[in-house]
């Protein structure tokens, strides 16, 4: 990860962060949102990024993730812009 990456998570409190790692997730998965250039960031497991580096489906690798947190996973697009463009497709 990014020293840019790591600046990024390092706004959330402690308290988050020891929080996240209590429900069993040890890895953030961050993007640049193509877009607005955000950068959005999702906890996972390592278990589920070999998962999905193996293969899997996204929505099976990451079953605790929403659709919103997904499409950070496949396009880097952040929950903002993928939201205005499901608006607009629709
Ligand atoms: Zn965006």
């Amino acid at each position: 990860m990014s020293d840019r990456y790591e600046e990024m998570l390092s706004v959330f409190d402690p308290e988050f962060h020891r929080a996240v790692a209590a429900l069993g997730f040890d890895v953030w998965i961050a993007a640049d949102c193509p877009m607005c250039a955000t950068v959005t960031a999702v906890p996972a497991t390592r278990e589920q990024v070999a998962a999905y580096e193996a293969g899997a489906l996204v929505q099976d690798a990451f079953p605790h993730l929403t659709a919103d947190a997904r499409e950070t996973i496949i396009s880097g697009l952040c929950p903002t812009c993928f939201d205005t463009m499901t608006i607009s497709l629709n």
